[in-house]
């Protein structure tokens, strides 16, 4: 039968399309198609790591480093274009504060007791190969300081990122795999694959060399994978209130929390998502919110507009999170003025752009009939996520009343929320703020297991 153009065109098509799948891990260390050939390989890695001095895993983690300030706004921008949330900028900050705030190798500490019956040390060592589940919202930055904290421990790790983030995540686990070879170091100290799903995730949770599985994300993917039978540590969902009182800087405070909860579009889980305010302070904060920092005031009709929009089912509207306060006002016909960068308005805790974790600029303000009523409304808030909140007081009585009731991982006092982060405040950055399992503000020694040494009757010299 003679072959037509048409045909010709057909088969060429189709080699091309093979080709392009069968290109795309080429040149890119560390994806594999497969959930099991990527944990072999990690595996294999994690041999030769466990093996390395402490300083051979410090030059690569510096490489690590050199190279995420190198390709902090390629990332930024990925991370933008390819889930469509958060902005460039901010994003930049943020791999800046991965590479030069995430602990490293010092984190690894000793301790020790000597005496007459001799010496007793805990050494921190690795679990192996761990497996991490990643988030959209922070894609590229949870990798890496995930892979940062996890190798400085002496461990590798399996990614198995949000599929809507997949490209960016490559990159990342890409870029840490180059590190590691420069740094004479082995390739696949981070894998993934190229197309993470439910499967592959339930793969590397059930696989007999994942000994420790950790998640950051909502509440569904921290459920489970405390149900896996692993030992897991579960970063979860948050929804951080922001309380003031009659002793704030209420001028600073307005600022301050604008500042916060616009960061990155809100998408940080640490970020302010409400304001919970004493009656004699609401209107003074909102003047400042608006007059000052940028605040749209929305009225009645509009926020019953937003919550059509915002939610729906009952569910985020994904198109929506992540977005800046304009985009959102222009989803609801309002054609805001070129400053806006928050929208806000009063309303009463159970208010459905309220009460839920919205990860979007809308800071409603609840207003209190005094200060024990705004713990009451702000824990209640909280939904015992036990992640993150926030309060600008001047009196240590009302900061340690709330920091008991609320028992939070996070509580910034007269901050941004993202001081937390050590942007603006002192302490390392994590992108895995381990709210559910109590480990709270991850970094290598969390990924490491306790080991007890002990020398009888020798090496005391006191
Ligand atoms: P998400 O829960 O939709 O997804 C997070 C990850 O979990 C993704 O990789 C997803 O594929 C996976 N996943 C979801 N359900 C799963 C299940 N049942 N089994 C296995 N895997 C599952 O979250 P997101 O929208 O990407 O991120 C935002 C959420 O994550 C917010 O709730 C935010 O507060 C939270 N978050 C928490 C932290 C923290 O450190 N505590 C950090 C970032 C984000």
């Amino acid at each position: 039968m003679p072959i037509s153009e048409s045909m010709v065109q057909e088969i060429v098509q189709e080699v091309m399309a093979k080709m392009q799948i069968a290109e795309a891990p080429a040149g890119k260390h560390g994806i594999f198609k497969d959930m099991n050939d990527a944990i072999e390989a990690a595996k294999k890695s994690e041999q030769i790591v466990r093996c390395m001095s402490m300083d051979q895993r410090e030059k690569i983690i510096s490489i690590i480093r050199r190279k995420i300030k190198e390709n902090a706004e390629v990332l930024a921008r990925m991370g933008v274009e390819e889930t469509g949330m958060g902005n460039v900028g901010d994003k930049i900050i943020k791999h800046h504060l991965v590479a030069d705030t995430t602990p490293g190798t010092e984190d690894i500490t000793t301790t020790a007791w000597s005496g007459d019956r001799g010496l007793t040390l805990i050494e921190m060592g690795p679990f192996g190969v761990i497996g991490a589940i990643t988030p959209s919202t922070n894609p590229s930055e949870t990798v890496l300081c995930n892979t940062i904290g996890m190798l400085a421990g002496g461990n590798t790790v399996v990614f198995n990122p949000h599929p809507a983030a997949k490209k960016t995540t490559i990159y990342a686990i890409n870029l840490v795999n180059e590190a590691s070879l420069e740094g004479g170091g082995p390739d696949n100290v981070a894998v993934t694959v190229e197309d993470p799903t439910m499967e592959s995730s339930n793969i590397m949770m059930k696989h007999k060399d994942i000994p420790l599985i950790v998640a950051t994300g909502g509440p569904g993917v921290v459920t489970a994978v405390l149900s896996s039978g692993k030992r897991g540590i579960g970063a979860g969902a948050g929804n951080p209130p922001a309380l003031v009182d009659e002793t704030a800087d209420v001028r600073k405070a307005a600022q301050d929390i604008v500042n916060g909860c616009t960061f990155d579009n809100n998408l940080p889980c640490i970020a302010e998502k409400e304001i919970v305010a004493v009656s004699s302070v609401v209107d003074e904060l909102m003047h400042y919110m608006i007059t000052e920092n940028d605040c749209y005031l929305a009225s009645k009709e509009e926020q019953d507009k937003l919550v059509s929009v915002v939610l729906q089912n009952g569910r985020l509207n994904r198109k929506c999170v992540g977005r800046d306060a304009r985009t959102l006002l222009s989803m609801i016909g309002v054609d805001a003025p070129a400053n806006i960068r928050c929208i806000t308005f009063e309303g009463p805790k159970e208010h459905p752009l309220i009460t839920t974790e919205l990860m979007m600029p809308i800071l409603g303000v609840v207003r209190a009939k005094d200060f024990d009523d705004a713990v009451e409304q702000a824990v209640w808030l909280e939904h015992g996520n036990r992640h993150s909140a926030h309060i600008h007081s001047k009196n240590v009585d009302h900061i340690t009343k709330y920091a008991k009731a609320i028992d939070t991982a996070i509580l910034v006092k007269n901050g941004p929320s993202y001081a937390a982060l050590g942007f603006g405040g002192e302490g390392y950055a994590t992108f895995t703020i381990a709210s559910r399992t109590g480990e709270g503000l991850t970094s290598a020694q969390t990924f490491t297991k306790r080991r007890r040494c002990v020398m009888s009757d020798s090496l005391c010299i006191r």
